[in-house]
């Protein structure tokens, strides 16, 4: 079995979304993996850490927010949102979270794809050692700072 396709981690609680994804994902040559929740897509994400993930906002037993919130403390993977909602809010509450792209359902094929392989070719930019990779990675890191210690300078006696 070859273990360099992308994995994509779908966290989707609407059972024929998720078949379709996976379908479609697997026999483009990604390897999908599922959950059906907010605290199921957290396992699976510390677990198999994947090249993308796709959440769906609307999820049973938390915002698909809190999911991002999470994996941005620590994480620039990239995530698309996925949405049924028609708010405009939402899409641009999940963008300045975080979230790389959106996609509205319902949705095709050829769109879905084409998200697939736009976030991970950005994705994949970034982690090269252009200049375009390192300002990145500059950037990235100066939030990820900022985020994670917030506090002054330590005062160790
Ligand atoms: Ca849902």
């Amino acid at each position: 079995m070859s273990n360099n396709k992308y994995k994509i981690l779908v966290i989707e609680d609407e059972a024929n979304i998720r078949n379709f994804m996976e379908t479609v994902l697997e026999s483009n040559n990604y390897q999908m993996i599922c959950a059906g929740s907010c605290a199921m897509g957290k396992t699976m994400f510390l677990s198999h850490t994947p090249d993308l993930v796709i959440l769906d906002l609307g999820l049973p037993d938390e915002d698909g927010l809190v999911f991002l919130e999470f994996v941005r403390r620590d994480s620039p993977v990239p995530v698309i949102v996925l949405s049924a909602r028609t708010d405009e809010q939402d899409k641009v509450t999940a963008l300045d979270m975080g979230a790389n792209d959106y996609i509205t359902k319902p949705f095709g094929t050829a769109e879905l794809l084409a998200r697939v392989r736009a976030a991970l070719r950005n994705c994949r930019l970034s982690t090269q050692t252009d200049t375009l990779g390192h300002l990145f990675t500059l950037i990235w890191q100066s939030i990820t700072i900022s985020v994670v210690s917030p506090c002054p300078a330590k005062t160790s006696a």
